[in-house]
């Protein structure tokens, strides 16, 4: 189910034409060397400007299969995020069509329990392949950006976190600056016994867990997008 076209790209710095190839759909389990590509190269549609040779991308647009890992999975532009909950919505609903009860598309009957996932721009979605890619504890790393974004602060919320490797049972993670998309310098890591033992004593993980149940757009980030709604509402 590969969907790709040659489509033109206006280069964001000079306003010239440049070709790239776009990808609408996936099978990462057939894909292989797109898949790796993804990891690799931080996303795909990545272009350099053939006329001020300027490296920029176009954000994602595409659906992911990722069968043998029981992932479906949704990229939206990250400029959508706003729009989460009428997408995550479609999402699911687009998913009951394929894989629910009465999709009689036999996933169910062969008792594949497959998950339904949304992400906005391209370190969400590399994140979500490489959590489902290396069989990680997904709830966990949620609960994990949670923690060292609350650690830091109102400038933790600045920061878009991104799961990048495990190394001594440390949770390791990128940061990008939310408003310039900017993937910075530091690295922020939290030991995984850390975050086990969150779970397991703090009374707020069943709240923690609560946001997440029945949901599409599994990200930490949506803890913060549901407070500054209720700050909204509430003035
Ligand atoms: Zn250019």
């Amino acid at each position: 189910m590969l969907l790709m076209k040659n489509l033109t790209s206006v280069c964001p710095h000079c306003q010239s034409k440049n070709a790239f190839t776009w990808y609408g759909s996936l099978n990462l389990d057939r894909d292989t060397k797109i898949k790796t590509d993804l990891i690799e190269s931080g996303g795909l549609s990545l272009i350099k400007c053939s006329d001020c040779q300027i490296q920029y991308q176009e954000e994602p647009d595409l659906a992911i299969i990722y069968l043998s890992k029981r992932l479906w999975l949704i990229g939206h532009p990250i400029h959508q995020i706003s729009n989460w909950e009428r997408l995550e919505k479609e999402s699911l609903q687009n998913f009951s069509g394929t894989f629910g009860p009465n999709a009689n598309s036999g996933f169910e009957a062969l008792g594949l329990k497959v998950n339904p996932r949304v992400v906005f721009g391209w370190p969400a979605l590399i994140e979500k392949v490489l959590i489902y890619e290396n069989n990680l504890n997904e709830k966990l790393i949620e609960l994990a950006k949670y923690l060292i974004q609350k650690n830091l602060g109102p400038s933790g919320y600045e920061l878009e976190l991104r799961f990048y490797q495990t190394d001594n049972n440390q949770f390791v993670f990128r940061s990008y600056n939310q408003k310039t998309r900017k993937l910075l310098a530091d690295k922020f890591s939290i030991s995984s016994e850390i975050v086990e033992s969150f779970k397991n004593e703090n009374s707020d993980w069943g709240d923690f867990e609560k946001h997440f149940e029945n949901t599409a757009w599994f990200d930490s980030l949506r803890l913060h997008h549901y407070q500054s709604k209720k700050n909204t509402t509430a003035a």
